[in-house]
């Protein structure tokens, strides 16, 4: 089939995810057909070089041969069996015991599930019945942070903390508040009120005000009735939002204060994202439930699950009796394998140690020099996570919104002539994001410099 022919039966039968459906209708889809290394190639013979990864998930690189033969192996011996009803088989039992070996020390169980999603829902619901076995069933909020993404099911996007969700297809699921995100680029610095004051407060002192409105939202709620926080270690679809350093300890300080449990969203930043295996490991976070997925695999095949910390997983299963949870895919045999394919592969290679020792502080530098560029008024990183924050030149505080149509922001446009230009970095408002495969080399970290200053080059040319 042709392009076009593809186009066109895209455009009257298929509904993409977080589309516009009758916008996409009239541009037509980009046709991915094949993919190596660190690019992606579409069908009519672009390469183009994945700074997201995909999703922010295919940390191993494309085209891995050996991930392939474990999904084959297994489907010739075992396509499918469930872990209901006192059953069990090979692959899931070994990616278990695999994933407990690689968390921290204190988290030595884990909860299977067929997405990041499904874990979130899992996660809602094994800390509400934690505290209910616990005797404390009024422990019922669960508190997430504005902004967040953590999932789309509707219990995902009820703790996600993103309004345009929330404004669509009905009530959120009750018992869920949210905080401010600790985005000091966004909320501190330019900040409503003010802007124009520019930098009145530092991004340490804004980390401790997000800590402290945790602890407001908290004392507002009766911590008699709080059963948990749920956070990213870095906040991924939200912007790549690194906290200030200040951030994690103070929340860890209310958190323990008040004993309301810590989960932290692993789906982006475990499997070596941050240059550990878990981001919970480089910000010291030792959290009660950890939700994983995309890396789990490196997104050849759907999987995630949730890791159970020593303290909820004793009175689930000393007291709790029967769980009544779980997915049909729950440790789908031929998933499990293609993931523990994959941790062997990382651990064989160290790429965990080759994002915290080099390519990660290699990014940070080659990253750093795109602050030179009119267009960018901060440059972040950490391990193989990126943003530029995209501003106005004339006034060097953020775009005016008025100054767009509804819908199109220079962060869309910039996003978009990246594409031309062979390079996928994702836009979040005026934020532009990275999130390379994790087998990137710095030949390849410096072409995607190379493309980015290009395609901000551009970016500017059609503004002026
Ligand atoms: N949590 C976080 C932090 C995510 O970024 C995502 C997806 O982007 C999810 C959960 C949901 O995962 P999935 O899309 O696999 O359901």
């Amino acid at each position: 089939m042709h392009t076009e022919t593809y186009r066109q039966l895209d455009r009257e039968h298929h509904l993409h995810p977080f589309t516009d459906f009758k916008a996409l209708g009239d541009e037509g889809s980009r046709i991915v057909i094949h993919a190596e290394g660190v690019y992606i190639h579409d069908s009519e013979g672009n390469r183009i070089l994945d700074a997201m990864a995909g999703l922010w998930c295919v940390n191993l690189g494309y085209g891995r041969e050996e991930l392939v033969e474990a999904a084959t192996a297994q489907l010739r011996e075992l396509p499918y069996y469930n872990n209901f009803f006192k059953s069990t088989h090979p692959p899931a039992v070994k990616l278990a015991e695999m994933l407990c070996r690689l968390a921290p020390a204190h988290m030595n169980r884990v909860f299977f599930t067929g997405s990041g999603s499904e874990a979130n829902d899992t996660v809602l619901r094994m800390v509400r019945r934690y505290w209910a076995l616990e005797g404390k069933p009024d422990k019922q909020w669960v508190i997430a942070r504005e902004n967040a993404y953590h999932g789309s099911t509707v219990a995902g996007m009820s703790l996600g903390g993103m309004a345009p969700m929330h404004a669509q297809g009905g009530p959120t699921v009750p018992k869920i508040a949210h905080v401010r995100q600790p985005y000091w680029f966004g909320e501190g610095k330019f900040a409503e009120g003010r802007v124009g004051e520019g930098c009145d407060i530092s991004p340490e002192a804004f980390g401790r005000e997000c800590a402290a409105a945790l602890e407001a939202k908290i004392l507002e709620l009766g911590e008699e009735n709080v059963a948990a926080f749920i956070a990213e270690p870095v906040q991924g679809a939200g912007g790549a939002i690194i906290p200030p350093e200040s951030y994690w300890p103070a929340v860890k300080e209310v958190l323990a204060r008040y004993d309301i449990l810590l989960v932290v969203d692993e789906v982006i930043c475990g499997f070596g994202r941050l240059g550990e295996w878990f981001g919970s490991v480089h910000y010291d976070l030792k959290p009660d439930l950890m939700p994983i997925a995309k890396g789990l695999s490196s997104g050849y095949l759907p999987i995630g699950g949730v890791l159970v910390g020593d303290r909820v997983a004793e009175t689930l299963i000393e007291r709790g009796g029967e769980f009544f949870h779980g997915f049909t895919y729950s440790g789908h045999p031929v998933c499990a394998a293609v993931a523990l394919k994959n941790l062997e592969l990382m651990q064989a290679e160290g790429i965990v140690e080759r994002v915290r020792d080099d390519v990660g502080p290699y990014l940070a530098e080659r990253w750093a020099t795109l602050a030179d560029h009119s267009l960018v008024g901060e440059v972040r990183s950490l391990g193989l996570i990126g943003a530029l924050e995209l501003i106005d030149p004339d006034t060097g505080e953020r775009f005016d919104k008025a100054r767009f149509p509804k819908g199109f922001g220079v962060g869309t446009l910039c996003r978009d002539i990246c594409f031309d230009h062979g390079l996928v970095m994702r836009s979040v408002g005026d934020t532009m994001i990275i999130s390379p495969p994790l087998v990137i080399t710095r030949a390849e970290i410096d072409e995607l410099v190379r493309l980015a200053w290009e395609a901000l080059d551009e970016t500017a040319r059609r503004l002026a």
